[in-house]
Order: structure tokens, then C-alpha cells, then sequence
């Protein structure tokens, strides 16, 4: 589906406390299934399997993974079956992501982490036994068509920003899809800008590998293997100690960010993301009246179903 750019922000209140130029590109209001990063990757990933003829989906992710809900609003839209493997132990509240994935008739399967690959293949030759057709996606959409989805939301964000030029983008960073089409449409489309990569779970050294495997995958697909960036940023120091788990800091950043500019960010991704910048700002590692765009990847229900915040 074609679908209409996202809206892209000036902060006036947060720019002029922090002299600095930061805009903010909403993919949280990307306009399907519930909006966010995983909506747009989906988006891609569907549009190119479509001609294939699958009537089904097998896909996996934790009980408040953005990318099953999105996979599951797009499962019913489409009228295809979908098989959720979660990797979390089943709770007695539905509530968030879990409970919209509920409500879409989705198949829920529980599995522990480990055991999710399996769950997975099992899944796709269940489907196959009754006669379905299953389309086989990763985890939060990690494949390249995710990734290219993003290489072209760089020029998208290139159209919108006319003659400003961005120094800096910032974007949390999971499994890395988004920032490796993000690292490749920049290297093609806006030359002096920086990514930012803030790691929302991941050690480094794993974290960068696998931005880079996506960002090599890419390049071949486009054929640009000489506008392959050498080096990434990949900053680990925000996670706190780990996935969904929240510190005082970040709580504070997101607290303020709602209040100076009615600014939305959760504990699990975009906090991380956007207290980070706030950091580099402060501590002068990003240069004063810089122009930064703040790439908000969605994570609204993240928020909501916060015990932190
Ligand atoms: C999944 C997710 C991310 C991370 O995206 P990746 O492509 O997996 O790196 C960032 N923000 C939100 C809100 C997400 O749901």
C-alpha cells in the first residue's frame, strides 16, 4: 500500500531550553495498524510478498512487542491466519500490544526464549498441514525488506526537511533493522549526517555485527556496495540494566518531555532514545544551534502499560 509521508515536527520548546535545532520525524503516527517502526517495516514486507499468494502468517516477539500487534492488524485486514510464538510466559491480564493482538483472533502461542525457533518451524508446518500458504517473518520485522523500508523513509525525511540540513539523526536501535536502512539511505541521501544508533537492548559488539550483516544485505540488494559506511554508532549506555528496564534518569527525561512539549515517549524505546540525545546535548557532544532530527519509531503502549512511569 502507498501510504502518505509521516508528519515531521520542529520542538520549538525543547529546541529553544537546549539551544539546538531539533525536529522530529513521526513514524508513531505512521497511519496503519496502530503506527510505529514495525508498521512501516510490515508495510514493506507484506507489498513484496503479496503477489506470492500466502494466507497465512507465522511470526514471534514478547507480550508487548509493537511488531505483533502490527502483524496482527495487518493479519486481519488481510483475512490471513496468524500464529503468534511469544516468548513470555502467558499472563492473566491482556493488556497493551497483548491485548490487541488478542482481540485480532490471532493464534497465541508461548514459548521461552529459546525455545521460539522451533515454535516457530513447528508453526509454519501446522499451518502447511491444513493447507495454508505461510509468509515466515522474523522477529520485529528483521529481514530486508525492513531495513528498505527505511532507505526510503530517508528520502522521505530529505523531501520534508527542504533546505534544513540534519546533522545528526537519533533512533533507538533493537534489532537493528531500522537503523541499518536508516544508516544506508543517509549515506546515499544526506552526506554530513550523523546516525545515532541508541541500543534499547543489545551488548555492542553483537548489536553492531548484525546492523552491519543488515546493512551489507542491503547494499547488494541496491547494488551501492560503495556507499557501505565503514563505522556505525551503536551507543550501549542507556539500556540501564537491560530490555524494558527502566532508571530514574529516563523517567525523569520522559516526564519532562511531556510536560515542555507534550512530547510522548516510552520507558522501553524512544525514552532511551530521546534521553540519550538529551545527554549528548548536555554534555556537549553534539555542537551547539546543531540541527537534529529526532526519529520517533512508535512504543505509545509501551507507555501505558508502564508500572514505572
Ligand atoms: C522495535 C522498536 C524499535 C527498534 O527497531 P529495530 O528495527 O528492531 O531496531 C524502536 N522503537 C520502537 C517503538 C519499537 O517498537
Amino acid at each position: 500500500m502507498n501510504i502518505p509521508p509521516t508528519p515531521f515536527e520542529f520542538l520549538r520548546n525543547i529546541s529553544n531550553l537546549l539551544s539546538t535545532n531539533i525536529y522530529i520525524k513521526r513514524d508513531d503516527l505512521f497511519p496503519l495498524v496502530g503506527g510505529g517502526n514495525k508498521a512501516r517495516k510490515l508495510n514493506y514486507i507484506l507489498n513484496q510478498n503479496i503477489q506470492k499468494k500466502h494466507n497465512a502468517i507465522v511470526t514471534a516477539g514478547s507480550n508487548q512487542s509493537n511488531h505483533l500487534r502490527s502483524t496482527a492488524l495487518f493479519a486481519s485486514k488481510l483475512g490471513w491466519k496468524l500464529i503468534c510464538i511469544i516468548h513470555d510466559n502467558e499472563k492473566d491480564k491482556y493488556e497493551g500490544n497483548l491485548k490487541i493482538v488478542k482481540l485480532t483472533g490471532a493464534e497465541l502461542r508461548f514459548v521461552q526464549m529459546h525455545e521460539v525457533k522451533e515454535a516457530m518451524a513447528q508453526a509454519m508446518n501446522d499451518l502447511i498441514k491444513e493447507g495454508y500458504n505461510p509468509l515466515y517473518i522474523w522477529g520485529g520485522g528483521h529481514c530486508l525488506n525492513g531495513s528498505l523500508a527505511y532507505y526510503d523513509a530517508v528520502l522521505e525525511l530529505k523531501s520534508q526537511m527542504k533546505s534544513i540540513k540534519p546533522d545528526y539523526i537519533f533512533v533507538a536501535s533493537g534489532t537493528g533493522t531500522t537503523q541499518a536502512g536508516i544508516e544506508m539511505g543517509v549515506s546515499n541521501y544526506l552526506q554530513d549526517c550523523k546516525v545515532i544508533g541508541i541500543s534499547i537492548s543489545r551488548e555492542k559488539k553483537r548489536g553492531k555485527e548484525i546492523i552491519m550483516e543488515s546493512m551489507k544485505e542491503l547494499s547488494n540488494y541496491l547494488g551501492r556496495q560503495d556507499k557501505m559506511p565503514e563505522e556505525i554508532v551503536f551507543d550501549t549506555n542507556w539500556l540501564g540494566s537491560g530490555y524494558e528496564k527502566t532508571y530514574p534518569e529516563l523517567l525523569a527525561t520522559i516526564r519532562w518531555a511531556a510536560k515542555t512539549e507534550g512530547l510522548l515517549l516510552d520507558p522501553t524505546y524512544t525514552g532511551k532514545a530521546f534521553h540519550a540525545l538529551i545527554k549528548y546535548i548536555k554534555e556537549r557532544e553534539i555542537e551547539p544551534n546543531s540541527n537534529v532530527v529526532f526519529w520517533h519509531t512508535g512504543g505509545l503502549l509501551n507507555l501505558i502499560v508502564s508500572n514505572d512511569i
